[in-house]
C-alpha cells in the first residue's frame, strides 16, 4: 500500500513551501491517507473464486467478477473491456487451463507488470473428465474443481497467499478471514457427508452438463448427466432414450436441472417419465437478482443439499 511513501512526500512539500495551501492540497475528500481508498483491487472470473476472495479480503479488498450477472461461463468470450479491467487490477484469479481456456490469451494481453495472476487450481486434486465431448481433447480433466471441499480449502488458500503477498500490512488479517471460510467449508463438508449417508437413493440424474463429478465422487453418489463437460453439445436422441430407460428401469423419481441454461432437457426427461424436477446449482455464476442479494458459495450448495435430500430420500 502507498499511503505511507504519499504522506511522507506531501509533508516534505509542505514543509518545503510552508503553505497552507499545500497542507490542504495533501488531504483531498478520498485521498490516500483515508482508510479503504487504497483498497487491493481484484478480479475474479467465475462466482466460487469471487466468494472466496471477497471474503477473505473483507473491507481491505474490493473484489469484482469478470462475468456478467447470469452469463454461462464455459462459452465465455472475454471482452476488450475485460483486458482494460484486468489491465487496471492488482490480482487477477482464475480457476484453471480446463475451465478458462481464454484466461491465458488475456493475461499475455495484459501489460500492466504489477499484476499478479492466480490459477486457482494450482494444488487441487483434479479427475478425468471421464464424460467428454467430441470436441474436447483427450487428457481434459474436469474443472469443476469448487464441487470437492477439499479442493475449495486448496483454491482458499491460493487467493489469501496473493492477498498477503500484494497487501502484506494486512497479511494477518487475510489469514483470519481465509481461516474462518475454511472452516465453515469443514461445516458444510460435514453436513454433506451426515445428510448423504442416509438416503434411499444414491443416484443423480442430471438434465446438464457433467458438473458434479467431483461431489458425486466425494460421497459415493452415482451420478449420470445428460451432456459432457460442458453444456455445448446437445444430448442426442439415443442418449435421451437411454436416460429414460434408466429413470424408468431404477425407478427415479427426480431429475435434477442446472442453473442459467434452459431446463429443456430435465424436462423432457421428466415428462417422459413422471419424475419431478428439483435445481442442482454448480454455482460457476449467479443471476443478477442473486448477486444483488449478496448470495454466497455457502447458501448455494445448502440449497443443492436441500434438494438432494428431496431427491434421493434421506431421511
Ligand atoms: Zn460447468
Amino acid at each position: 500500500m502507498k499511503t505511507r511513501s504519499f504522506l511522507t512526500a506531501c509533508l516534505a512539500v509542505v514543509f518545503a513551501i510552508g503553505a497552507t495551501a499545500a497542507l490542504m492540497s495533501c488531504k483531498p475528500a478520498a485521498g490516500p491517507g483515508d482508510a479503504g481508498a487504497h483498497k487491493l483491487k481484484v478480479i475474479t472470473t467465475l462466482f466460487p473464486l469471487y466468494d472466496m476472495a471477497r471474503y477473505a479480503g473483507g473491507d481491505k479488498a474490493e473484489v469484482s467478477l469478470l462475468l456478467p450477472p447470469g452469463v454461462e461461463p464455459h462459452s465465455y468470450e472475454p471482452k476488450p473491456t475485460d483486458i482494460i479491467k484486468i489491465g487496471d487490477a492488482d490480482v487477477f484469479i482464475y480457476t484453471g487451463k480446463f475451465m478458462e481456456p481464454w484466461a491465458a490469451d488475456i493475461v499475455m494481453r495484459v501489460t500492466n507488470k504489477n499484476l499478479l495472476v492466480v490459477d486457482a487450481s494450482q494444488g487441487t486434486k483434479m479427475i478425468a473428465a471421464v464424460f467428454h465431448d467430441a470436441d474436447e481433447p483427450a487428457g481434459s480433466l474436469d474443472p469443476h474443481i469448487w464441487l470437492d471441499f477439499d479442493n475449495a480449502r486448496i483454491m482458499v488458500k491460493g487467493i489469501v497467499n496473493a492477498l498477503k503477498a500484494k497487501d502484506s500490512a494486512n497479511k494477518d488479517y487475510y489469514e483470519q478471514r481465509a481461516s474462518d471460510y475454511i472452516s465453515r467449508l469443514a461445516a458444510l463438508d460435514s453436513s454433506f457427508k451426515t445428510t448423504l449417508a442416509a438416503c434411499k437413493s444414491n443416484e443423480i440424474i442430471y438434465g446438464g452438463h457433467y458438473a458434479f463429478g467431483y461431489l458425486a465422487r466425494r460421497y459415493g453418489l452415482r451420478y449420470t448427466a445428460a451432456q459432457g463437460i460442458s453444456p455445448d453439445a446437445e444430448p442426442t436422441a439415443r442418449d435421451m432414450a437411454n436416460l429414460v430407460k434408466q429413470i424408468r428401469k431404477e425407478r427415479i423419481k427426480y431429475v435434477f436441472y442446472e442453473e442459467l441454461t434452459s431446463p429443456k432437457i430435465a424436462e423432457t426427461l421428466a415428462g417422459e417419465t413422471g419424475a419431478k424436477l428439483l435445481l442442482l446449482n454448480a454455482a460457476h455464476n449467479l443471476t443478477k437478482d442473486e448477486l444483488d442479494k449478496g448470495v454466497s458459495y455457502f447458501d448455494v450448495l445448502m440449497r443443492d443439499l436441500n434438494n438432494l435430500k428431496v431427491g434421493l430420500e434421506c431421511q
